[in-house]
């Protein structure tokens, strides 16, 4: 599914190509998927003859400002992407179907030079919202400082990989990226955790930092050292065990119960 770097993909898409162009036309073909009151007819005299005019994104939310209008609130869900003139960013094909059914268009805009935006998302968890409440959410895992994760970390009796996961306390981490930065770190995901040392909580600041930066590099969160052994009967490509696979915070996490405590 998208994680922070798929929706920054998704971000750079919409400013460097879906700026600045007038809004002729809005398309709201599924009303399942505008949320929190929002109506098809309302989202179109909100957008119409207005300009996108800057792309923002916090954690996994696409924040896009309008001239004068409202902030459009894109949420990818599980396998969203953005089309803008009906290319996508990004390497298809991972997490979705890179088919274009049409009906999988939940929401776009049409523009005054013909071209468009368009949200397709196959499994339909995505939405849009305007104006949505972007301090719902914590800081972007980008900005994340060591004094931030000892705060939520010290805290929490949760295991350490719900409180990296929990959108409210830092922004952007899925599965993916969460279990890369765990592996890279040598911290057991279902550690309680408040009982990690100050070396270990530096050991994992270090590590989430270092996993974003180096698979944004490589193209997505799908591009980690520990992808490779994502698999029952994968072995750690750091000392050859066979991985643990268990469900942590609700999701499927492969750990390594050799150099992972
Ligand atoms: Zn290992």
């Amino acid at each position: 599914m998208p994680e922070l770097l798929e929706v920054e993909q998704a971000r750079a898409l919409i400013e460097a190509r879906g700026l600045g162009r007038p809004i002729v036309r809005v398309d709201a073909p599924d009303a399942w998927f505008l949320k929190r009151g929002l109506t098809p007819h309302g989202v179109e005299r909100a957008l119409r003859g207005r300009e996108l005019v800057t792309a923002r994104r916090r954690g996994k939310l696409l924040l896009v400002d309008t001239d004068g209008g409202p902030v459009l609130g894109l949420h990818l869900g599980m396998s969203g992407r953005i089309l803008i003139d009906d290319e996508a960013a990004g390497d298809p094909l991972l997490y979705a179907s890179n088919r274009d059914v049409p009906e999988w268009r939940r929401f776009g805009v049409r523009y005054s030079d013909g071209g468009s935006l368009y949200l397709r998302d196959p499994r339909r968890l995505g939405g849009v919202e305007l104006d949505p409440d972007e301090d719902r959410l914590g800081p972007d895992a980008t900005t994340l400082t060591r004094a931030h994760l000892e705060a939520m970390l010290r805290r929490s009796r949760a295991p350490v990989k719900a409180v990296l996961m929990d959108q409210s306390r830092i922004a952007g981490l899925g599965n993916l990226l969460t279990d890369e930065a765990l592996w890279r770190a040598g911290i057991d995901p279902a550690r309680t955790a408040s009982t990690l040392d100050g070396d270990e909580i530096t050991a994992l600041h270090r590590a989430v930092r270092t996993t974003l930066r180096v698979l944004r590099r490589r193209g997505g969160s799908h591009t980690g050292d520990h992808m490779v052994a994502r698999f029952p009967g994968g072995l750690c490509p750091r000392d050859g065990t066979p991985l643990t696979r268990r469900t942590v915070a609700g999701r499927t996490t492969y750990s390594c119960p050799r150099h992972q405590h």
